[in-house]
């Protein structure tokens, strides 16, 4: 019997997606199992498109076609849960299972308490993440460092702290994450992970109904199972169906397999922590002040919107941005800066989940996602209920001037 806050090793019993599986399979079988079964309507996840530099969202209500999202695409930078608000008001009621990384579970859950989705409907399938590597700096740290051409890489891994790139003829290239970071990046060339990746602290998906990874199997199940933590009561029924009806095959890991696992956690976290540190002054607790260190930042904006566009937490249907037309909102013009990055801080920082898409896509190289990151840091230590706590009233803290 499955149960909750309980690990596994689970792998699937399949053997054509076990071969097509990141570490067995077993995530796959399962979204196999909950459309073949009608659990869900539908998958929505990741798939490559035309290299593996390139992953793309797919919903697919067809158990057939589940193999094409087997995989691990660690250039995959994609928060899924903009896709999903997009489309969740044409259809409501569609049960769905996603696969999601651990910003992306937080995300789908801040949704649900603004109220645009329902959690009720869908099932959370987290995947860990030690971070995802942008695809342009990825590429080109293929082509300078390994000196191989990027378009004859057909597979990539993340295998004990090392990025592994195999080419077509088989060749296999690797490279030690941190020596990536630590010593070959430079000014000019910033190879690794995307830097919110390396200041974000949840690498296990908690929020999730459950989470799969490689951390902690050892021995034999090295690669062809994964360790499953079961994080609700739903996630523990559908993981306890699957395996009673063939789909899955269950192992018990170690004591040791367990808290090999917590301790590469922990370890991730205080790197985590390290690059924050690095990143910015995790002290500064004045919002303003933070933002006045990012001043000539912010003057760079054409307001081009696409951090708007981005982000999975902007809700409006009508953004004020737009529409309350002072002078400055007219397109082309450079509005006064402040002004629309402080709008959106107010709509959006409060559940910032540090997924860095805005970061990604902004034109001016702003550093978006390191300075939402930072005051999003110190809100977390003002929480506040209207009525009931006696303490700094939180929004005037906000805007306090600087001393
Ligand atoms: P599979 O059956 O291969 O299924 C993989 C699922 O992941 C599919 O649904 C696929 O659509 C989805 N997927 C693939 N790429 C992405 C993406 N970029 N974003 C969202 N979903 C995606 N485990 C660890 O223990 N430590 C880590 O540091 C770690 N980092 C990871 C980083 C990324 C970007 C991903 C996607 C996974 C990571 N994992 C990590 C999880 C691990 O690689 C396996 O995905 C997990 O063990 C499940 O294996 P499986 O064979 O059952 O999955
Ligand atoms: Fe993974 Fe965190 Fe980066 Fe999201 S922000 S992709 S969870 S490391
Ligand atoms: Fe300004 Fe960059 Fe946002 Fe465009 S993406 S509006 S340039 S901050």
């Amino acid at each position: 019997m499955i149960e909750k806050n309980q690990v596994y090793y689970l792998r699937s019993s399949d053997e054509k997606i076990s071969e097509l599986g990141e570490c067995g399979g077993a995530l796959t079988t399962l979204m196999k199992f909950l459309l073949e079964t009608k659990i869900v309507d539908g998958v929505l996840s990741v798939k490559k498109s035309n290299d593996i530099y390139d992953a793309v969202p797919i919903l697919t209500c067809d158990a057939n076609k589940i193999g094409e999202t087997a995989g691990s695409l660690h250039c995959g930078t994609l928060n899924i849960a903009k896709i999903l608000v997009k489309y969740f008001d044409e259809f409501p009621e569609m049960k769905l299972a996603i696969t999601v990384k651990p910003c992306e579970a937080e995300t789908l859950l801040e949704l649900s308490m603004r109220d645009k989705i329902n959690l009720d409907n869908i099932l959370m399938i987290g995947v860990n993440c030690g971070g995802t590597f942008p695809p342009v700096p990825t590429i080109n740290m293929i082509e300078n460092i390994f000196e191989v051409n990027a378009d004859d890489i057909i597979n990539e891994e993340i295998d004990k702290g090392k990025f592994i790139v195999e080419s077509e003829d088989g060749s296999l290239k690797g490279i030690n994450i941190d020596q990536l970071e630590e010593e070959i990046s430079c000014e000019n060339n910033i190879y690794g992970r995307r830097s919110n990746c390396r200041r974000c602290e949840m690498n296990i998906p908690t929020s999730a109904d459950l989470g799969f990874g490689n951390w902690g199997v050892l021995g034999e199940y090295t690669g062809g199972y994964s360790c499953v933590e079961v994080f609700s009561e739903r996630g523990a029924e559908i993981l306890d169906k699957s395996i009673k009806s063939g789909f899955l095959l269950v192992e018990e890991p170690s004591k040791e397999a367990v808290e090999i696992r917590q301790k590469v956690d922990i370890s991730m976290v205080n790197l985590a922590k390290n690059w924050q540190n690095r990143d910015f002054d995790v002290n500064k607790n004045d919002i303003l002040s933070i933002l006045t260190i990012y001043d000539d930042e912010f003057k760079k904006c054409i307001k081009c919107f696409g951090c708007r566009n981005a982000c999975p937490i902007c809700y409006c249907q009508e953004c004020t941005l737009e529409d309350s037309a002072p002078e400055w909102v007219d397109k082309g013009k450079i509005p006064p800066s402040p002004l629309f990055h402080l709008e959106r801080l107010i709509h959006m920082v409060e559940s910032c989940t540090n997924c860095g898409q805005c970061e990604d896509v902004c034109p001016m190289d702003i550093p978006l996602a390191k300075i939402w990151h930072q005051i999003n840091l110190r809100i977390n230590e003002l929480k506040y209920s209207p009525g009931m706590d006696k303490k700094e009233l939180v929004l005037f803290d906000y805007f306090k001037r600087p001393e």
